[in-house]
């Protein structure tokens, strides 16, 4: 056993370089190696990769990797070739391949020197590369991005439902790998039906990222906020950077402003044509750019270690997609700067962004937002809501390094509206979402609320003082507390915990922090802004003078032209 261990470190030093392993990689290598069916799950920059690419390596025969997109294909065989003497250890194959490229690829399989090949899933669907692949040696399958899978996660690929079809018809004695930096519960249980893993060992390391710094700031104006945006790239220069937003007219408008402002800047979204997408990939990663302006188009599996700040100019769609964009800032380690501009009026463009889903899909999208808005608005310690997201606790008070943390709001104690609230819960049977909750609390009578016998309640309109955006923080505090939970399952509904009920029973004091900075900001979305930014983009004249202004000091700076 201690042979076998120390020269599994030695294959890490000596294919990679690297001095020890990460995390649970050790134990991850040894399950695969032993050919058992594993599943990984580990936050992003966590080192998914090496956990395949290692036993890849050591095998005999080549392993199958299946990743969804072919930007990352490339992305990754590039990195695997940089680390091997050998261009042919690694290849793609996918519809991007001429028919040469196609032949000198089996060749090098044939042969037995390509250790690892990324297909499509697409790629899988072809008979005759089936064909190809049961003659082949292969050592195992690796389905990478697994929760592409599942229709609960943030990147749902039909094509992946087909996997196992497909490897079944390969071998269906094959060890498969899933991974993914998925954790919630139901997606993981989707990724193990249906790739049918066979008692998989299952590694889920911690999705803390203490080298993260999580911030929000209230977003006014839009000019202010773009202001606030230069200053903090001027004052992080050289370094890399991704700023999200949230549609492409948008991307475009940023980065030609930090152009204009003397910053290397390109955007990157789903409408621009392969070509250019790949084009300005490559830019980033060798940093002939500071800065990519993207919509969430970009980035899943982009290894670029260094990125120093991930900035969001809207808050996004979920905290499981927060989570996966700021991820892939500091994947070193080291320092990553992670800031989210948040005001009501983003949250209004995301509700109506869905106003044409089906009803389901609406109040499914309706419940992740309502998350994001509760993480921003929080007075709470960031890390410790994203790691309640997933199901993590987190052991300290304060973790140093979020806004909250750092400049913590002052705290007041709850105990008594605690009580009003699990009081109400417990009177409403547990039938209710926290909307309703808290119109009893505040004693407001609509028809709705009349027809549930609201007079008998004794907590109806105990809580009048206050607003309801104070009862609305209050439930989410609470929330985090472990007091009571929200059913997702059935929609939303409240329900008390064990220790909501141990507080009932005999309640201790409670003092939290509670943000009100956001309500004025509410105020401040004027109308005026709202009409002129559409203006713009409906002025034929304004967008080809921005885009004419684009290109001069494109050419004035000697940046590429786009
Ligand atoms: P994931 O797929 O989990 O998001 P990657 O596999 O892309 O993460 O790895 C993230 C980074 O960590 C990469 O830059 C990789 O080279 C690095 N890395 C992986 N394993 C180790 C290790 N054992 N020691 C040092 N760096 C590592
Ligand atoms: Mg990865």
């Amino acid at each position: 056993m201690a042979v076998a261990k120390v020269s599994l470190l030695d294959a890490l030093q000596e294919h990679f370089g690297f001095e020890a392993f990460k995390g649970n990689q050790e134990k991850i290598i040894n399950s695969i190696l032993a050919k058992k069916d594993t599943f990984v799950i580990m936050p992003t920059g966590g080192g998914k990769s090496l956990c395949y690419q290692l036993p890849a390596l050591m095998n005999p025969g080549c392993a199958l990797i299946v990743s969804p997109l072919i930007a990352l294909m490339k992305n990754q065989v590039d990195l695997v070739r940089s680390y091997s003497s050998k261009d042919n250890v690694a290849h793609f194959l996918n519809s991007t391949l001429t028919k040469a490229q196609i032949k000198k690829v089996r060749t090098d399989l044939l042969s037995g020197k390509t250790k690892m090949l990324y297909v499509a899933p697409e790629t899988l669907t072809k008979q005759e590369n089936i064909d190809f692949f049961k003659d082949l040696e292969i050592s195992f399958i690796a389905v990478d991005e697994a929760h592409c899978i599942s229709e609960w996660g943030h990147d749902f690929r039909p094509e992946y439902r087909r996997l196992k079809e497909m490897i079944d018809q390969i071998n269906p004695d094959l060890p498969i790998i899933a991974l993914t930096a998925t954790a919630t519960p139901k997606v993981q249980s989707d990724i193990v039906k249906n790739l049918e893993l066979r008692m998989p060992e299952v590694f889920i390391s911690s999705f803390n990222r203490p080298n993260l710094y999580y911030e929000i700031r209230p977003k006014r104006k839009k000019e202010q906020t773009i202001k606030e945006i230069v200053k903090f790239i001027h004052s992080h220069k050289g370094k890399s950077g991704i700023i999200y937003t949230l549609n492409r007219k948008t991307t475009e408008e940023l980065a030609d402003m930090l152009v204009a402002n003397g910053i290397k800047a390109v955007a990157y979204h789903a409408g621009l044509d392969a070509t250019t997408r790949a084009q300005r990939q490559d830019m980033f990663l060798h940093e002939e750019v500071e800065v990519i302006v993207a919509t969430i188009a970009f980035g899943m599996g982009i290894d670029k270690p260094d990125v120093r700040f991930v900035i969001h100019f809207n808050i996004p769609k979920s905290l499981e997609n927060y989570y996966q964009e700021t991820g892939r800032a500091g994947r070193d380690g080291l320092e990553g700067i992670c800031v989210c501009f948040y005001s009501h009026k983003d949250v209004q463009k995301l509700e109506h962004l869905m106003r044409d889903k089906p009803l389901s899909e609406r109040e499914m999208g309706a419940q992740l937002i309502n998350e994001t808005v509760a993480y921003a608005e929080s007075a709470v310690c960031r890390r410790k809501v994203i790691l309640h997201y997933f199901g993590e606790g987190l052991e300290k008070e304060n973790c140093g390094n979020c806004d909250n943390c750092r400049n913590p709001k002052e705290k007041i104690e709850v105990k008594n509206r605690v009580v009003i609230v699990l009081k109400a819960i417990k009177e409403l049977e547990e039938r209710f979402g926290s909307e309703y909750v808290v119109n009893i609390i505040m004693g407001v009578i609509n028809p709705q609320i009349t027809t549930f016998k609201h007079d008998k309640l004794s907590v109806f309109g105990e809580g009048k003082e206050f607003d309801a955006h104070f009862w609305n923080s209050l439930i989410r505090q609470m929330m985090l507390e472990d007091l009571i939970e929200k059913d997702i399952e059935e929609y939303g509904l409240l329900k008390i915990k064990e220790k909501g009920h141990a507080f009932l029973k005999k309640p201790y004091s409670l003092m939290v922090a509670l943000n009100h900075q956001f309500e004025e900001e509410a105020a401040e979305d004027d109308a005026e802004e709202i009409a002129a930014e559409a203006q713009i983009s409906a002025d034929p004249v304004l967008f080809e003078m921005l885009k004419e202004l684009r290109k001069k000091v494109a050419k004035e700076k000697n940046l590429p032209p786009f």
